[in-house]
């Protein structure tokens, strides 16, 4: 309803017409190959581990992403979230379906929100986008993880960060074999890795992760 009361305008060049209008939806940075075959960062050539992954132990077996993290990403993300543009849903689904080739997985999941803050709302962009996505790799939309409430990740260093999130999500239910984790942003990995591991431990054997943007430093 309330997308409907506002006025379209696209929320990266503020033109009018569409929540994200043509010519910026094009000029979403893709990521292109070559890139880290497990945690997928683009690099100058093909590799098996990257800066990025070498010597972290990682719960999923790969992690892709359709889009750099930059300013217009980042614009479109904080629509989503907060002002709740659900047709903007729309737009990174596409981008991922151009971007991303489809998972191998029996199921789809997303990492659960902070029940704190997105279950009051009811509205969580990594649900929405995995329903989507579930739905055009014509494959089931599971929930096996909760989270439970954590403290906030801001100013917590990386290290902090990864120790702060390997305890924050449980299961609530059996997952199936071989799973596709959807979530939103991949920033430093610890909130899908941890996620993972939580899916491994109710009894995932693997675990893909599927981003619609991915931060590169
Ligand atoms: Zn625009
Ligand atoms: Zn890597």
């Amino acid at each position: 309803m309330l997308d409907l009361l506002l006025p379209q305008r696209c929320v990266v060049c503020g033109r009018g017409g569409s929540q994200l209008c043509d010519a910026c939806l094009d000029r979403l940075p893709r990521i292109v190959r070559p890139q880290c075959e497990r945690c997928g960062l683009p690099t100058a050539w093909p590799v098996r581990r990257c800066r990025e992954c070498m010597g972290r132990r990682l719960a999923f077996a790969s992690a892709r992403s359709a889009v750099r993290y930059d300013d217009a990403v980042r614009s479109l993300v904080a629509a989503w979230k907060e002002r709740e543009l659900r047709r903007l849903v729309a737009a990174a689904v596409s981008v991922v379906l151009e971007v991303v080739p489809p998972p191998h997985g029996e199921a789809v999941t997303f990492v659960p929100p902070d029940p704190d803050r997105g279950l009051r709302r009811g509205h969580h962009p990594p649900r929405e986008l995995a329903k989507r996505l579930a739905n055009e790799w014509e494959l089931p939309l599971v929930v096996p993880l909760r989270r439970r409430a954590a403290r906030r990740q801001r100013g917590l260093s990386r290290t902090e960060r990864r120790r702060n999130v390997a305890c924050v999500f449980a299961s609530r239910a059996e997952a199936p074999r071989s799973l596709v984790l959807v979530d939103d942003v991949f920033t430093s990995g610890a909130t899908v890795n941890a996620a993972s591991s939580a899916l491994r431990k109710a009894g995932a054997k693997r675990v893909d992760v599927v981003t619609f943007a991915r931060v590169v430093r």
